[in-house]
């Protein structure tokens, strides 16, 4: 069995502090990713709407690989040289100007591209195309939850994403049961159901003081239940990164 990563990390980068806990847990986790939002495309122009350039700054001194969304053409150079990898997020599925950029600009640097709410999963790999055809084939592919008649959950988690988009295409496959859920109680049983459908890799928001973060509060992790997530994670016998 492949390797399972782990993209573990508060929504937004909120302060210096709050950065370097998280990365201190993962780290001793044995684990070698943080995500972490910094231009942040937030339904509201009220809300917190993360900390942009100064954030990615914060977020370049972290000892982990980072990933975090770019949502505009202007970011790209400043995130590649500051992170690991870059997230294109559900709101910009459908951006294809900014796509052909991103794969005009981006060489083979890691992409992680997610789905649209609202789109099918044959959207969602077309849309990939425009990314692959401008020059960057390194994708991985993202569900996070579309939108359905079910309003128990912030989006209804498409497990059969996984199987699906493994029978279709080559890219390795992300679930984040985190956007999906919208519930850090219903976490961990979404990120074991996708681990169990084949997914390789798994985003999951964590924050020290999910009470007091800045952005979806209600479904991150803290700390010590991300611990019990990681050591339930383990039993598939996966190697966790
Ligand atoms: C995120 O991962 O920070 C995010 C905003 O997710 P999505 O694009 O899936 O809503
Ligand atoms: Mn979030």
């Amino acid at each position: 069995m492949n390797n399972l990563t782990i993209y573990a990390g508060p929504c937004a980068v909120e302060s210096k502090a709050q950065m370097r806990e998280i990365e201190s847990c993962i780290k001793d986790l044995g684990l070698h990713w943080m995500r972490a939002g910094v231009f942040k495309p937030r339904v509201s122009p009220h809300s917190f709407q993360g900390l942009g350039y100064d954030g990615l700054e914060i977020l370049s001194d972290c000892r982990l690989n980072t990933i975090t969304e770019v949502t505009e053409t202007s970011q790209i150079e400043a995130v590649m040289n500051a992170c690991s990898a870059i997230q294109i997020g559900s709101r910009n599925m459908t951006n294809y100007a900014l796509l052909k950029d991103i794969g005009k600009k981006t060489m083979d640097f890691p992409i992680l591209f997610k789905r649209g709410m609202s789109a099918t999963i044959s959207e969602w790999l077309s849309a990939s195309e425009y990314i692959s055809t401008n020059g960057n084939s390194n994708i991985i592919l993202c569900e996070r939850g579309i939108r359905t008649f079910e309003d128990s959950t912030r989006f209804t988690l498409d497990i059969s994403a996984v199987p699906v988009v493994h029978k279709q295409s080559n890219y390795p496959v992300c679930v984040d049961v985190s956007h999906a859920a919208g519930d850090s109680d219903l976490v961990p049983s979404l990120a074991c159901a996708a681990v169990a459908a084949g997914a390789d890799a798994l985003m999951i928001e964590v924050h020290p003081n999910p009470m007091k973060a800045l952005s979806d509060g209600p479904q991150q992790l803290n700390l010590i239940q991300f611990e019990a997530l990681v050591t339930r994670l383990r039993k598939f016998g996966r190697k966790l990164i």
